[in-house]
């Protein structure tokens, strides 16, 4: 007898979940001939079919791309929340009691989901904007809370902006993929059936991506902030030269920008990517060697030709932050000697000098990466800071041993009156950085990690 209770309460339980339609459940009979087995939104049309939301057409087809009208999306709902579809007289002079709808439109209505016009119409064959739906969705399922999401076509000073927030917040719809929510387009089936799915089901929701945030600053003595992207929307705030800003989307000529203390519309041709701290700075890059001194020879590795190849991948970091590089030798057959190479670097007026090098030695054990500045020298001071910014970038980025910050006396960094440092890149004879100095990726990170210490050296100069 036990054994027979136990079976009940199993077989309860199956035709429960049938009944209740639980995602993954797809009755064989929910298959429309317009809905191919491959169609994205497949599964949320049969959830929503299971549960006699939404149904197909007697030719059995689902027709996805037909509009929902708001009779059909009073009817949905109605059904979604279990609310009285029989037939009666509603409070809207165009919904007649013999209107198949009715019922559900009068339940809707009177659940406070729906409302009609001010002429005491309901329009039931006009069809439901997503905005619209948003509004409904949200009201029907009680979205309340929001944070705050970012469309590039909903003004957020606009009452859209709530129910769109809403529904996003909770899983219901993130947008299309170029961050525009199309508030006034009309719905067409399926959207309403994956929103439906997605306020009822959990599992079917999704997570909309942050769109990405620019850090822009403020170029005019003063920038008006407005509540619409136009000169004619009026002023909520307005920004000095030089605040910092983060875009958050833009529309046209607009950018809806966030500060610390305001947010809204300003016009774009008065914000700017911040200045680097070098911008406008002189930089002396010195590719080791070169000509007739090749430098190390180890591993198949020239080392005059790694040092230029990253030198030269410094330079672009450099100038694409708006320094002006010098470079003591731009190819493989120049050889500036040593006192030249200082003289290239003191007559440009640059304001600091970083010779670029790769180590070797007798026993392929030793590696790593170390920076040179010489404490002899006039602005050793200053090479050891630098040095000590770079190598901390360096080692990190290309993630090899730590050989740390030295004193070394080198012609270049110890007679240079302007502050310098030789970077060691790693040791061409150990098999390990040999790799990394023969890749074109690793010497691109060991630019990049070059250029973000000499920045840091700049910054900490502000
Ligand atoms: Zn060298």
């Amino acid at each position: 007898m036990k054994k027979f209770v136990g079976f009940m309460l199993v077989f309860v339980v199956f035709v429960a979940t049938l009944m209740s339609g639980s995602p993954g459940m797809v009755s064989a009979n929910s298959s429309f001939k317009d809905i191919s087995s491959s169609y994205p939104y497949k599964e949320q049309i049969n959830y929503l079919v299971n549960k006699e939301i939404i149904n197909g057409y007697p030719d059995n087809t689902f027709r996805p791309d037909e509009k929902v009208t708001r009779r059909e999306a009073a009817v949905m709902v109605s059904r979604a929340k279990g609310l009285s579809g029989t037939k009666r007289s509603t409070s809207f002079s165009d919904v007649s009691s013999k209107d198949y709808a009715s019922g559900y439109i009068q339940s809707a209505f009177e659940a406070g989901y729906i409302n009609g016009y001010s002429d005491g119409t309901y329009r039931p064959d006009a069809t439901m904007s997503r905005v619209e739906m948003a509004y409904l969705l949200s009201q029907v399922f009680g979205f309340n809370t929001y944070d705050k999401y970012y469309y590039s076509d909903v003004n957020p000073f606009t009452k859209s902006y709530h129910p769109i927030n809403k529904i996003t917040a909770h899983g219901i719809s993130e947008g299309y993929p170029d961050n525009t929510f199309k508030p006034t387009k009309d719905m067409n089936r399926t959207e309403f059936a994956i929103f439906v799915a997605r306020s009822l089901e959990p599992t079917y929701r999704v997570t909309k991506k942050e769109n990405t945030v620019l850090e822009r600053v403020v170029t005019a003595d003063v920038l008006n902030v407005r509540k619409g992207p136009g000169t004619s929307y009026s002023k909520v705030g307005s920004l000095t030269r030089g605040t910092q800003t983060y875009v958050q989307f833009t529309a046209n000529d607009w950018a809806y920008v966030k500060t610390s203390s305001t947010q809204g519309y300003v016009h774009q041709a008065y914000i700017a990517k911040p200045v680097s701290a070098i911008s406008g700075s002189i930089i002396t890059i010195d590719p080791g060697h070169g000509g007739k001194d090749p430098g190390a020879i180890a591993n198949g590795l020239v080392e005059k030709e790694i040092n230029l190849a990253v030198s030269k991948k410094l330079q672009k970091h450099l100038e694409a932050a708006g320094a002006k590089v010098v470079m003591t030798r731009t190819d493989n057959d120049t050889y500036p000697s040593l006192s030249d190479r200082v003289k290239i670097a003191e007559n440009s007026n640059s304001t600091v000098f970083v010779s670029i090098h790769a180590n070797k030695f007798s026993d392929k054990a030793a590696h790593g990466t170390e920076t040179y500045y010489n404490y002899t020298a006039p602005q050793g001071e200053e090479g050891k800071k630098l040095a000590t910014f770079i190598q901390n970038r360096l080692y990190k980025a290309i993630d090899t041993y730590n050989r740390g910050v030295k004193h070394g006396n080198f012609h270049v960094i110890r007679e240079n009156t302007i502050p310098g440092v030789l970077v060691e890149l790693g040791f061409m004879t150990n098999p390990e950085d040999a790799k990394k100095l023969a890749s074109n990726t690793y010497r691109e990170l060991m630019a990049k990690a070059i250029y973000q210490g000499i920045v840091d050296y700049y910054n900490s100069k502000k």
